[in-house]
């Protein structure tokens, strides 16, 4: 089997750092300059995750690209990591921002906006009732608690190597000895994560089984495929079981959609048919405007009805004063009637096709045992055949190359998604964008393979 000859990466990173620090002064420049202020030199800390000595500072971005400050232009495929799935400044977006932005931003009321905005999600993810978040993390955040709440029970299962935002409870993983753990790197949460969480392996049905017989968890938080450990997709009948399990020992099932709205309009939920008790999405519901939102059954609504009215339900520990701002409302308004719709997946999953095919045209060039997947718009290449779990994607993670071959990226005028070899395609990319792509990454491997 051909393989990548790994003692040539050292030099050939060493290579494309030099490049990427004589293509990129002025970021550098604006990267030395914001240190003098903010942590790190950035204004969000994983904004140091990206290969290279410095961050890109980015001039503008529009549609399926950007431009940096020192004049680059760039295919995005990292797409704000889905917040711009729609395209960065999708204009029916923008409009509506600078038509609402005049006449109030927060308000701690509803404009009519509201009414829009809770028919548009109803219709589209065919959940009956709705509440607003800022963010997924908060979402999830909330559902949780109101999952606690409706049932009486503490625990909650998330899957191995997961992520659903800065969720504490999904900051877990299993351990050597089977038991769960904090995830590396992860930081301050004050309780025994075994009191709080259980985790299993995703597709691992008797687990399943196993850890929701007791009866003591609240609410199993899922994706419906994993996609932040690299794309996972179920096992044939994993979410039959999921579904089955769950209700017959009384624990509320979450489906976060945030990142598998790539599969279509609707999600992964209407594409396969699940049948969730609570449905979370956030990112570019409202055209990258930090909005966020949670819906539920009717059955649900009412369990917890007692904890989201009446004169405590200021401090039920959901919602944020700037939560359903007259702007976000407006913002996810103007971006659920002209984005992410039927005819705009119609344009972007042909794409992902399309980088998918490259992608596998290089693989099978150099008879590699590497794999290429893809859910909807989204597509990555793993350096390995195809996991079926988060432990088994973790441990195939290989933090050396994807550095390298994302630097190889970025000085060739491509972003690729920060920690991993995923690409987003939205309906503003073009074939061109796509093959451009396909001939830098043929370019890379041909530097790496023996
Ligand atoms: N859920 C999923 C599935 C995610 O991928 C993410 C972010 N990557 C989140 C929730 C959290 O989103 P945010 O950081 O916008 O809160």
């Amino acid at each position: 089997m051909p393989a990548v000859d790994r003692s040539r990466l050292p030099s050939l990173m060493a290579a494309e750092t030099e490049l990427f620090m004589r293509r990129t002064p002025q970021s550098a420049a604006l990267h030395a300059e914001a240190g003098r202020s903010l942590l790190g030199g950035v204004p969000m800390n994983w904004m140091t995750r990206w290969p290279g000595t410095h961050p890109i500072f980015v001039s503008e971005a529009r549609g399926g690209h950007f431009t940096d400050v020192d004049g680059n232009s760039y295919v995005d495929l990292c797409l704000g990591d889905t917040g711009a799935m729609t395209g960065h400044s999708l204009p029916a977006t923008v409009a509506a921002l600078n038509e609402q932005s005049p006449n109030g931003i927060t308000t701690m009321l509803p404009s009519a906006d509201a009414i829009a905005v809770g028919d548009a999600l109803r219709e589209r993810f065919g959940m009956p009732v709705w509440q607003l978040a800022m963010t997924a993390t908060d979402a999830n955040r909330f559902v949780l608690r109101l999952a606690r709440h409706a049932t009486g029970r503490k625990k909650v299962l998330v899957f191995n190597w997961c992520y659903h935002g800065t969720v504490d409870e999904a900051f877990n993983v299993i351990g050597p000895d089977g038991s769960v753990i904090p995830r590396p790197g992860s930081s301050g949460w004050a309780v025994e994560p075994d009191e709080y969480v259980k985790v299993i392996e995703f597709n691992d049905v008797a687990a399943l089984e196993e850890a929701l017989r007791p009866g003591d968890v609240a609410a199993v938080l899922a994706e419906p495929a994993l996609t932040n450990i690299g794309i996972v997709p179920p096992q044939p009948g994993f979410h039959d079981a999921l579904r089955r399990i769950t209700r017959d020992t009384g624990t509320l099932l979450v489906i976060d959609e945030t990142h598998t709205i790539c599969c279509g309009p609707g999600g992964a939920t209407r594409e396969w048919g699940l049948d969730p008790d609570f449905f979370v999405i956030g990112k570019p519901i409202a055209g990258g405007m930090p909005a966020a939102a949670y819906g539920m059954t009717s059955e649900v609504a009412e369990r917890i009805s007692d904890m989201t009215t009446g004169d405590d339900a200021d401090v039920a520990g959901i919602g944020g004063t700037l939560t359903a701002n007259s702007l976000a409302l407006a913002a996810i308004r103007a971006t659920l009637g002209a984005a992410l719709r039927e005819e705009d997946f119609a344009i972007a999953v042909p794409l992902a096709e399309r980088w998918a095919a490259g992608v596998q045209s290089t693989i099978d060039a150099h008879k590699l045992d590497w794999t290429v997947n893809q859910l909807g718009c989204r597509s990555e290449y793993w350096f390995c055949p195809p996991p079926r779990n988060g432990g088994q994607a973790a441990a195939a993670v290989d933090h050396e190359l994807d550095a390298f071959l994302h630097l190889w990226c970025i000085n060739r005028g491509v972003l690729m998604t920060p920690f991993h070899n995923m690409a987003l395609l939205c309906p503003a990319h073009t074939t061109d964008d796509v093959d451009r792509h396909t001939e830098v990454f043929a370019a890379a491997v041909a530097a790496l393979v023996v």
